[in-house]
């Protein structure tokens, strides 16, 4: 069975033809730059890459592009569109009503739609590609995945924030967690190289990619996570701030005369390792520089790498029962042996013990034997577990 995986941003579509159950990649291609004056696909099919420049009006135009670079060629990846059995998307806000993947109807779009509030970059674009698939293959079952779902176990005293309850009411306001198909995914994984079933198996899971997140599994269930009502919270992210003290909010806004959607984009764009570092929010780049003495670069991975310890801490304490293991994973947490050490530093007597050749060499297990909770790095594959 072969499956069309869609990941529809604001002026991007990433795709995967998948063949299932083997998970093997038929195709995989990215449309960029929708809207713009030149847009641009790129894909890449048994090792051969095809790319096409031209005008990409918006998402339907960039779907029906997906679907000539697919099926077009006498090397083309399908024969026909057709071969398509089903769509997956993903979606980042499924707000309280999914807590697991959801057949596409008008209900579900409906309720994508009213959580549009909050996720305004997110959610409408994720369905727009949802309807273009619908029109280009109306006979073909479509899935939405959504990356709030996993946490969506979470105990009150978890999601809840210390504000008057009317805001919780009124207006949704608490913890919802994102990268949660990344999350099950890995920790999934995780108890299968544990021997061990997914429900018993208690986990801190690190995806480290230019958005951060941590998550505290308990029994294969995600009962804390470190992003929260929108993907601001939590960890340093490459441009984002992650947790500041709120104070900070209206302080920068009076000092620097700015209104709250400068502050906000402030937060979101020219914070994290961007804003710490004033260089970059690529981990390559600021390791290269840190190492030849960028005093500001080291700093950056620094505060990003104490977070990560931090909140290994609080879930060690927050999962309340014998931890089996901390996995690491996406660009940051898959590639860079070095944050991953730093993150790790002095745990020895909360039984985390890394073992240094095994982390330097990216190896599945990279704690020693004597480590009580295993560390482990696992690639994830939001695109496969969609
Ligand atoms: P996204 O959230 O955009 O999907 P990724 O999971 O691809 O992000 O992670 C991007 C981050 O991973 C970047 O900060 C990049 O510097 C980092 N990264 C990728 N490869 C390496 C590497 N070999 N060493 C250090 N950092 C890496």
């Amino acid at each position: 069975m072969k499956i069309l995986v869609l990941n529809s941003g604001s002026s991007s579509i990433k795709y995967q033809v998948l063949h299932m159950p083997a998970g093997e990649i038929v195709a995989k291609g990215l449309v960029e730059s929708i809207g713009e004056a030149v847009g641009r696909i790129t894909q890449n099919s048994s090792g051969e890459k095809s790319s096409r420049s031209t005008h990409i009006p918006d998402h339907g135009g960039g779907l029906r592009l997906v679907i000539q670079l697919l099926t077009e060629g006498e090397n083309a990846p399908l024969k026909t569109i057709q071969e398509i059995e089903a769509v997956g998307h993903r979606v980042v806000h499924g707000g309280e009503k999914f807590s697991n993947p959801a057949l596409i109807n008008d209900e579900v779009i409906a309720a994508v739609s009213a959580f549009s509030a909050l996720a305004p970059l997110h959610n409408p674009p994720n369905l727009l590609g949802i309807e273009v698939a619908k029109q280009l293959m109306p006979t073909v079952p479509q899935v939405a995945v959504f990356d709030t779902a996993f946490h969506q176990t979470m105990p009150q005293a978890a999601y809840r924030y210390a504000l008057p309850t009317d805001l919780y009411e009124d207006f949704g306001v608490r913890r919802y967690g994102f990268h949660g198909t990344s999350h099950r995914y890995v920790a999934e994984q995780a108890a299968i190289l544990l021997k061990k079933p997914a429900e018993k198996t208690n986990l801190i899971t690190c995806h480290l990619g230019n958005g951060a997140s941590m998550t505290a599994v308990k029994n294969g269930k995600s009962i804390d996570t470190t992003l929260g009502f929108t993907p601001l919270e939590g960890l340093v992210m490459g441009t984002r701030c992650g947790d500041i003290d709120p104070a900070i909010v209206p302080f920068i806004a009076r000092k620097r005369n700015l209104d709250l959607d400068a502050v906000e984009l402030l937060l979101n764009k020219k914070s994290g390792l961007l804003g710490l570092s004033g260089v970059s929010n690529d981990v390559r780049k600021l390791m290269e520089l840190s190492e030849n003495g960028h005093e500001n670069a080291l700093l950056a991975i620094e505060v990003f790498t104490y977070r990560v310890r931090r909140y290994i801490g609080a879930f060690l304490a927050v999962i309340g029962a014998p931890t089996d293991a901390i996995v690491f994973t996406a660009g940051i947490g898959e590639h860079c042996a070095k944050v991953r050490a730093m993150a790790l530093q002095n745990l020895e007597h909360l039984g985390v013990k890394i073992d240094k050749q095994a982390n330097e060499e990216h190896k599945t297990i990279i704690s020693l034997p004597s480590s009580t909770v295993k560390v482990m790095v696992i690639p994830t594959n939001e695109e496969l577990a969609i």
